[in-house]
């Protein structure tokens, strides 16, 4: 058998959905993120990236961006470990400590690297990962390529997690859950959970991409959300949604960050942040700092869009985040209309089909940079073609 058979296969399906127009893969920007992008030469409203803060677009970030670059140059050559350790690293790196009130912190080249060297250099042959089956990813592929036994426990259910806590006594334990669930964009019972961990031994972490700069008297997060950040052993965070740039990090007690630093594979082996998105991150980590009102603004847009779609009779998830998530039943209709949204109508939103979620879902994501009156588009256009259409609501 040819191994490039499945490649044959997998174009034939993917030129099927392009001739139907219902391919919505690497959808082509042709300017900066912000609330309204540009698409094949046209201005859409943007209600679907993670940009949360409206931050990627920000003077003063690009600013820093730029004054790193002439500083440090464009790229660093080498791994952190060897030869690509600038001062700026460091630097982000007790701000984030600061930030997120741990001890120390390590940054990575992206927040995918960060769950895949953190979880893998941690679980190790005797311990256990129990995750949440809802969770990210790279969560799932930091537990692939860990050495230790990965337990799945159903969304969010702490009876389930408690059974999967039973029978580990023996192992090293460490309970990994999205703070905020990037899809369906719920937040994780971290209550629950730190209750579970305790009596079990069991370590938490908890992965902020989605609630950093979003959720928290501060912007730290869903586990200051709910008054529980302090008991969360291991905050990971990327700097590709609110933090306008990329890469992530991990914040801790510092034994574990220095056994991170010398053992998590992919921050030893691979090249280090660039000093560009390093800067970028510490402007934005500042403008979050100072401008609460950004936060305030987004969840005050993503309420009033959640409460305009269900007076429509739109079957939003419940939620208090950023991600608004709106169940369109038939995978085709889903297809149908995001096509609609943006071809004719000039707003860009995401299909998630099953079985990314357990639902399919017309992802829709907030930003400080939307306008009540981006809202009122985005609510009587959504009525309008699912009228036209025939979507079921
Ligand atoms: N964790 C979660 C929950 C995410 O949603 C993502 C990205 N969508 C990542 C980690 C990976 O982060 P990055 O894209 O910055 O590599």
């Amino acid at each position: 058998m040819d191994i490039f058979e499945k490649c044959a296969e997998a174009a034939e399906y993917e030129s099927g959905l392009k001739e139907s127009g219902h391919y919505f893969l690497f959808r082509k920007l042709e300017s900066p993120q912000d609330s309204e992008v540009v698409v094949d030469g046209k201005r859409v409203i943007m209600i679907g990236s993670n940009n949360y803060l409206g931050l990627t677009n920000h003077p003063r970030v690009k600013e820093a961006a730029i004054g790193a670059i002439e500083k440090y140059g464009t790229g660093c050559a080498g791994s952190r470990f060897l030869n690509g350790n600038l001062a700026i690293h460091e630097e982000l790196e007790k701000k984030l400590a600061t930030f997120l009130r741990k001890e120390a912190a390590l940054v990575f080249a992206t927040g995918y690297q960060t769950n895949l060297g953190a979880i893998s250099a941690l679980v190790g042959r005797n311990d256990v990962a129990i995750i949440d089956m809802y969770d990210h990813a790279s969560i799932m592929d930091g537990c692939r390529l860990s050495f230790g036994e990965v337990k799945k426990y159903r969304h969010n259910d702490m009876d389930a997690l408690e059974k999967a806590l039973e029978g580990t006594k023996e192992k090293g334990k460490l309970i990994i859950v999205d703070g905020v669930f990037s899809m369906e964009g719920d937040i994780a019972d971290l209550r629950g959970i730190l209750r579970l961990a305790k009596p079990y031994g069991a370590r938490v972490y908890v992965d902020e991409a989605h609630g950093i700069g979003v959720l928290g008297p501060t912007g730290a997060g869903a586990a200051e959300h709910l008054g529980v950040l302090d008991d969360v052993d291991i905050v990971m965070g990327t700097f590709s949604k609110s933090l306008a740039a990329v890469g992530g990090f991990v914040a801790a007690e510092r034994a574990v960050i220095d056994y991170l630093k010398h053992t998590a594979r992919p921050f030893v082996f691979s090249a280090s942040l660039p000093a560009a998105s390093v800067a970028a991150v510490i402007a934005a980590l500042e403008i979050l700092r100072q401008e609460p009102e950004r936060r305030n603004h987004l969840l005050r847009i993503a309420g009033l869009l959640r409460e305009e779609l269900a007076a429509k009779g739109f079957a939003v998830l419940p939620g208090e985040t950023a991600i608004v998530p709106v169940v369109i039943r038939e995978e085709l209709d889903l297809c149908r209309l995001c096509k609609a949204l943006l071809e004719q109508e000039g707003i860009y939103t995401n299909p998630v089909l099953r079985p990314a979620a357990a639902q399919n879902l017309l992802r829709i994501s907030c930003t400080a940079a939307h306008t009540e009156a981006h809202v009122e588009r985005l609510v009587s256009t959504l009525v309008r073609v699912s009228d036209k259409l025939g979507v079921e609501r």
